[in-house]
């Protein structure tokens, strides 16, 4: 009712600026699998933000939307049920990547994934700067479907690791793109870019649409042309 409503958009903003707006729309509605939808109960989960764009369509997205409206789990959603739809086993490699600005980000989305996935057969993993890499490249080389990663350690391990496995890579997600721009993250990004396969969807979320994330955004979709580009909110 109404009143879980309030309660839950409450805890929605707790600790946030601004806040997000659950919609009246329930996860119960979404074509989702029963696996995700199982995680999502337990979660404790019931109305959707406003922020859940439907990116199972595989566009190109930019979405933005303001701190604490949920777009974690608008962007995990549909590339779990991805990996979930295209059967993903760990011998088929990583089929999504999420860039995140910091690692503690990077750890955080990972936990939210790792919920997410707790009922599926996926694979997850994040690689992040100031830890091993040879034990990263150990987890890389059983085949993490799922990959959570800081954007400096992502083009080491595109680089060095050979084990790692990203030919049949469908999806990336760059969380905070405005933060990774203000942290010069752009050239590192680039080189990322040039290294991954071009036929995938491209997904950018950001918390504010500066002319510097829009750029950003069509240089990531200019490189695959057949895909349709969506610019929300
Ligand atoms: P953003 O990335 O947009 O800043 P987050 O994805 O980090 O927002 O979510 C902010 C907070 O809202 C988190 O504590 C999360 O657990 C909570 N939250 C997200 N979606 C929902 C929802 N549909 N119902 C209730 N709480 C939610
Ligand atoms: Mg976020």
């Amino acid at each position: 009712g109404m009143e879980d409503k309030d309660k839950i958009a409450k805890k929605v903003n707790k600790g946030n600026n601004g806040g997000g707006i659950l919609t009246s729309k329930l996860f119960s509605d979404l074509y989702i699998s029963d696996l995700t939808a199982k995680a999502i109960r337990e979660m404790n989960y019931t109305h959707l933000t406003e922020s859940m764009p439907n990116l199972m369509l595989g566009n190109d997205v930019l979405g933005s939307a303001k701190t604490g409206s949920g777009k974690t789990l608008a962007f995990l959603i549909p590339a779990i049920e991805l990996l979930h739809k295209a059967c993903f086993m760990p011998r088929n490699g990583t089929g999504v990547i999420v860039v995140c600005p910091t690692r503690e980000l990077a750890i955080q989305t990972h936990n939210v994934a790792k919920e997410l996935m707790k009922y599926h057969s996926q694979t997850l993993a994040y690689v992040i700067g100031g830890t091993n890499m040879r034990n990263e490249a150990n987890q890389l080389v059983k085949g993490i479907n799922l990959l959570v990663a800081t954007p400096g350690r992502l083009l080491d391990h595109l680089r060095n690791t050979t084990s790692f496995n990203y030919k049949r890579l469908k999806c990336l997600i760059i969380d905070e793109a405005d933060r990774i721009l203000e942290q010069n993250f752009e050239e590192d990004m680039k080189q990322i870019f040039k290294r991954l396969p071009r036929d995938r969807q491209t997904v950018l979320f950001s918390a504010t649409q500066t002319q510097k994330v829009v750029e950003f955004a069509n240089f990531t979709f200019g490189q695959n042309e057949e895909r349709q580009r969506k610019l929300v909110y």
